[in-house]
């Protein structure tokens, strides 16, 4: 299940299953192509509800998965105060034996509203054990460098001569048509964005200004069109809060080089004169990039390679869900050409991998690293591997997540929200679309944090941050230790505000719901996933649509937000049985604060990948030349729906939409994200059917001349594309630079 999180693609792609707790790395999702080939929601995070704004009824960001973690180095800028915090931003809790400097980089494109939980959870675990940790949101660090007049300024002028240069050509090739094509269509949002934008950024950290709808959906479309201009300037990108990728992302070292190229790499002014800096100044010994959501695997090589050569005595690693998720189906030679530039990398949980990684490195000369459980090395005869070692760990000796050090008052969000994990794994773990990245397979396994730790934890966070609004962040809380958690914060008279994911189990009575109320409940996410009953049973997840609905409504009488999540096309669906689901949303309108309905895709460790006949697939495949495999494909061994009843699916799935003012990740409107827990808070449950219909926003500052091009010749360019990536991954089956140029080149020239 979810949380609060980031990355659509992190969805960079888009969401299989709603409680799935992160990651996809599948075919149409974050993996070769162009991303809009077949899906409802693109990789793009564009659909039919908001211009190039993802589809919040479509599309949910990946929900976290628990916690990622891993290393690297650097040097604050934020004072830290007590217990043992080091003036320079290095911190650490006692003085240990080690004396490794470690920092722990969490590189873009993800949410920038709120902290992430992974940095803060290895960083409370390893400052105690004397480890010396710089935390460093890249993510929030890299976009804010971005988000700001001089830089929108200057790509504003590229984009205008690149058109001039474009439009001067006689004729234009498939690729250039695709080039011009995302160049005209930010024209104007380049012209007007670079004066535009701080307003904007200053909506969204204002409360007051954040709480008047109107100023707020201004200042979403400004920021969005900024983030459309980045990427058209930098074409063929898709970029956005959730996905980072290319064409050919991750499919080879030379792609993987390719896009770390400065001109192809939107960061890199923000790792030239800020992150390397502000490293060198601090002089690592270990760094260490997080790399939790799909949409951070292309930045992370790239910032990993341009740290390689900026610091070639630093040990390099990286860990979290996505990097795992990864690494883990790779082995031998493989494996070592997925290290890259890194050193070595964590695979599932990290506290204790890293821990020993930073002890090794601390003694002169370093010890062998290669019996670290699950620390991913280069091996001179085998090409990489690693010694298997416990995939989670004991979550009841983890002390608090640590969030000093993090730029907390730099965030987009008016108010602070912070991630906390009082649980880990999921309790249910039998959902066959399930699997993200720090188990094997499926969820991780179920851990809980004892009570009074809790409470303890939230009490001290809260005080030390000032601030009341958290997100329980974890895959799948058990709803009974949730009733007890939130009797435990009323009864200490916290006065927290906090939202969930949870399984919609009968438990949910609504006495119980109101107590969950009264410790502080604001929204909760429920994992629907379908409400066929012969789906739901296919899938295992345990309950009925009914029992579903019952929860639904149990928690919005409570005075909860309810989140519905849902998702279309899992293997054997029909289109009745999607319309089954839509059905419910329908049914259940009064009571459902926000909803998303996905589009199923398939994950490696999940058991429909593992037993594809048994789910009615035919085959599940791969393609040559995606020598990294994030890419996943299959077919149903009987066509589920035809064209005309998909087309019928996505007509209704819009009208159902318009029954809410739904945005795309992270904005109010998405589920499980700060901006929409504060606005539940502040208008109540029903804000985002109240909203509904309203204009969703315009673009700040003088408005730009009208477009003097006409775009529907250039736009076949699309259709096109996707004509060749069907043809590369569904019927050659193999993708490479030199096939896709070979059948762009057959494509008709445009003629002036
Ligand atoms: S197995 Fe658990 S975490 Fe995965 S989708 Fe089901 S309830 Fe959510």
């Amino acid at each position: 299940m979810g949380h609060l999180h980031g990355d659509a693609s992190r969805r960079g792609s888009r969401i299989i299953g709603q409680d799935t707790a992160i990651v996809l790395l599948n075919g149409q999702g974050n993996g070769i192509g162009p991303g809009h080939v077949g899906g409802r929601i693109a990789a793009t995070g564009s659909c039919k509800h908001g211009q190039n704004e993802g589809c919040p009824a479509h599309d949910k960001l990946p929900s976290l998965p628990s916690i990622f973690r891993v290393a690297l180095g650097g040097k604050s800028r934020a004072s830290i105060s007590p217990s043992g915090k080091l003036d320079c931003g290095w911190s650490a809790n006692s003085a240990g034996p080690t004396r490794v400097k470690l920092a722990l980089i969490y590189p873009p494109a993800c949410d920038p509203t709120a902290p992430y939980p992974a940095i803060p959870a290895l960083a409370g675990f390893l400052r105690p054990q004397g480890i010396e940790v710089l935390p460093i949101d890249a993510n929030l660090d890299g976009f804010l460098a971005l988000l700001r007049r001089e830089p929108l300024t200057r790509l504003a002028g590229h984009v205008e001569r690149r058109i001039a240069s474009l439009r001067r050509r006689r004729a234009l090739d498939h690729q250039t048509q695709l080039e011009l094509l995302a160049l005209l269509r930010v024209r104007d949002d380049a012209r007007a964005v670079p004066g535009a934008i701080s307003v904007a950024l200053g909506i969204l950290r204002t409360g007051e200004r954040f709480y008047d709808p109107g100023l707020y959906a201004d200042a979403v479309a400004t920021v969005s069109a900024a983030l459309r201009v980045v990427a058209a300037a930098h074409t063929p990108l898709q970029l956005d809060f959730t996905a980072y990728r290319t064409p050919f992302a991750l499919t080879t070292p030379d792609e993987i080089a390719r896009d770390s190229d400065p001109a192809r790499n939107p960061f890199d002014d923000y790792l030239t004169h800020d992150l390397i800096p502000r490293l060198r100044q601090a002089r690592p010994d270990c760094i260490g990039l997080s790399v939790c959501f799909p949409g951070q695997l292309v930045p992370a090589y790239s910032f990993a390679r341009k740290l390689r050569a900026a610091f070639p005595e630093a040990h390099l690693v990286a860990g979290g869900p996505a990097i795992t998720q990864v690494l883990l189906r790779l082995q031998g030679l493989a494996l070592a050409q997925a290290l890259g530039p890194f050193d070595s990398a964590v695979v599932f949980e990290g506290e204790h991998t890293l821990l020993a990684l930073c002890r090794a490195l601390s003694e002169k000369p370093s010890r062998a690293l290669d019996r670290i459980p699950n620390l991913v090395l280069r091996d001179p005869g085998l090409g990489a591997r690693y010694l298997p070692g416990p995939p989670a760990v004991d979550l009841r000796t983890l002390p608090a997540p640590d969030f000093d050090g993090l730029p907390l008052d730099r965030y987009l969000s008016p108010h602070l929200l912070l991630p906390y994990d009082p649980t880990r794994g999921c309790y249910w773990g039998r959902c066959a679309f399930c699997h993200y990245g720090l188990a094997a397979t499926g969820a991780a396994r179920y851990r809980e944090r004892a009570m009074d730790t809790v409470v303890e934890h939230l009490a001290a966070l809260s005080a030390r941050h000032g601030t009341r609004f958290f997100y329980l962040s974890q895959d799948s809380v058990a709803p009974a230790t949730l009733c007890r958690l939130a009797d435990a914060l009323a009864k200490a008279g916290l006065d927290l505000r906090w939202g969930t994911d949870l399984r919609p189990e009968p438990f949910l009575t609504v006495e119980r719901c109101q107590g969950l109320r009264r410790g502080g409940a604001v929204a909760c996410s429920l994992g629907i996933e379908s409400a066929s009953p012969r789906v739901l049973r296919l899938i295992d997840k345990g309950i009925t649509p009914t029992r579903a609905a019952a929860a639904v409504r149990n928690l919005a009488r409570a005075g909860i937000a309810p989140e519905v999540m849902c998702f279309t096309d899992f293997p054997t669906e029909t289109f009745a049985e999607a319309m089954m689901t839509l059905g419910f949303v329908e049914q259940h309108t009064p009571h459902i604060a926000a909803f998303i309905v996905g589009q199923f895709e398939l994950t490696r460790g999940s058991r429909v990948a593992r037993d594809p006949t048994h789910f009615g697939l035919r085959e599940i495949w791969t393609v040559q030349g995606d020598e990294l495999g994030t890419a996943l494909f299959f077919a149903e061994r009987k066509t589920s729906k035809r064209g005309r009843e998909r087309v019928q699916l996505e007509k209704a799935l819009d009208r159902l939409a318009s029954g809410w003012l739904l945005r795309s990740y992270p904005w109010a409107g998405s589920l499980s994200t700060a901006h929409t827990i504060f606005y539940y808070d502040h208008f109540g449950p029903g804000v985002f059917k109240e909203l509904a219909g309203q204009a969703r926003g315009r673009m700040l500052g003088p408005l730009p001349p009208a477009r003097a091009f006409d775009l529907r010749k250039l736009a076949r360019a699309e259709q096109h594309e996707a004509e060749i990536w069907h043809e590369l991954t569904h019927v050659r089956r193999q993708v490479s630079r030199q096939a896709y140029d070979e059948l762009a080149a057959r494509l008709p020239a445009l003629k002036r």
